[in-house]
């Protein structure tokens, strides 16, 4: 969509064909029973560079999420953040046992490190695992295992910190850069701002799967589950997955899938508005829970008048059916909530297949670039960047500059 608008904008004639019924692919949001749910649990950094660029964030009604997390240690809890912004946790950050001394001034180094650079340069230079860097750093296993697994695993969802330390520190830097936020409306207004101009001017036409791309002489033809199309000009700019059927070209570098409980109740079963954290088991742990929040805590238009809505994160995609799932998870919850794990209601269970990619060390050097096999062929999305918002908003840019001549947008660097 930020490919789309940028070429409609600067005069040329665009279709965009999308599978399903809604713009958004993993940025949307849903109604169910009243509550409104994201594709899983997502937040918007307000600092990423393209976000700035192409979007009025005044317009989004934005809820700022507190930069700080409570971690879970059975019944009881610790709060560790940003103090900066969130004074609340500083008289646990004096006292808590999730970090050794020695850890409180390393975060302030790690922290300077980040901030005195410019973002995209963080991405630059020798890489190596997050794990390894915050222990060469000196973390202690201790904080490597109650905060840096659980709060990244929930980033790049993935908790064995392999994630390659310069994603980490780029990621970290916009964390602490810019607020982290959520629509108050659901993360689908972010996308439908994007489309909207797409939309009034009739260039979407949705439930259009593009089945087939041939190209010949005088551009492509799409074989689409509507019908042919022909164009002197395509951007694929689907999913990897999508992306690489539809090339016939492998995309390095797979799939993390996720998956989403959320729990509806009647009574505040947990004060905590903060992100929850969950360390039990060392960094490879066989819990279930890694984060959950209570999101209507922050955002009580989430839910209906009176209710609550929590919302858990299992990274990976648990060989358990649903029913199965929701009973071990609510064991894992009652370790936290004793007997009123059973004052919540299911409302639903969310399997992502794609929801990342993983980005392990170096995985930048492997990455495909817009050009592909075929002439008049683009690729554009998160692949050819960093799994997230920023990466595809920066790749869709980039496609739009290559059809139009800007070379100051198709040099700009990687997460600039
Ligand atoms: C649970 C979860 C949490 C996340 N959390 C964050 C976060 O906190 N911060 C962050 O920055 N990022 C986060 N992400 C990642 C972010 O959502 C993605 O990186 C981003 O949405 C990728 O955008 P995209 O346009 O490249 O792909 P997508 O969002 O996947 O969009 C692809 C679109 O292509 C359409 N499509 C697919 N195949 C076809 C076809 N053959 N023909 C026509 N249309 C097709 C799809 O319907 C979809 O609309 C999260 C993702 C998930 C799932």
């Amino acid at each position: 969509m930020t490919a789309a608008r940028t070429l409609q904008r600067a005069g040329q004639r665009v279709r965009v064909l999308e599978a399903s019924a809604v713009v958004g692919g993993r940025v949307k949001s849903r109604e169910q029973s009243g509550f409104t749910l994201d594709a899983g649990y997502q937040v918007l950094f307000e600092a990423y560079p393209a976000v700035q660029r192409q979007l009025d964030l005044s317009a989004l009604d934005l809820v700022r999420i507190p930069p700080s997390a409570a971690i879970k240690l059975g019944s009881k809890e610790e709060l560790l953040g940003d103090p900066r912004r969130d004074p609340g946790v500083i008289p646990g950050l004096l006292t808590a046992s999730s970090l050794t001394v020695k850890d409180r001034l390393l975060f302030g180094r790690l922290a300077a490190s980040v901030a005195l650079v410019p973002p995209h340069t963080l991405l630059t230079g020798p890489d190596e695992p997050t794990r390894a860097y915050l222990k060469r750093m000196g973390f202690s296993d201790r904080v490597l295992e109650c905060f840096f697994a659980p709060f990244f695993g929930g980033i790049f969802l993935k908790r064995d910190l392999s994630t390659g330390a310069r994603l980490f520190r780029y990621y970290l830097r916009m964390l602490l850069s810019g607020p982290i936020s959520l629509p108050r409306q659901g993360m689908s207004v972010l996308s439908e701002q994007l489309a909207s101009e797409l939309v009034s001017g009739s260039a979407i036409t949705f439930n259009a799967r593009a089945l087939k791309l041939t190209p010949h002489s005088r551009g492509v033809s799409v074989t689409t589950s509507l019908g042919e199309l022909d164009a002197p000009q395509v951007i694929v700019a689907t999913d990897p997955p999508s992306a690489a059927r539809l090339l016939g070209e492998d995309l390095p570098y797979g799939s993390v899938s996720s998956t989403y409980l959320y729990y509806t109740a009647d009574a505040p079963i947990d004060p905590q508005f903060r992100l929850l954290l969950n360390p039990v088991g060392g960094l490879n742990n066989t819990a279930l829970i890694n984060n959950a929040q209570w999101l209507s805590h922050l955002i009580p238009e989430r839910a209906p008048a009176g209710q609550h809505l929590l919302t858990v994160t299992v990274l990976g995609n648990p060989e358990l059916d649903d029913a199965a799932l929701d009973t071990a998870v609510r064991a894992e919850l009652s370790v936290w909530y004793g007997v009123r794990v059973s004052l919540l209601r299911t409302l639903a269970v969310e399997r992502i297949a794609h929801a990342q990619y993983p980005q392990p060390p170096d995985y930048a050097a492997h990455l495909p670039g817009h050009a592909t096999r075929w002439p008049g062929v683009l690729l554009a999305g998160e692949i050819t960047s960093m799994s997230g918002i920023q990466g595809a908003m920066e790749s869709g840019e980039k496609a739009a500059a290559i059809v139009l001549g800007d070379l100051a947008t198709m040099s700009r660097p990687r997460g600039a």
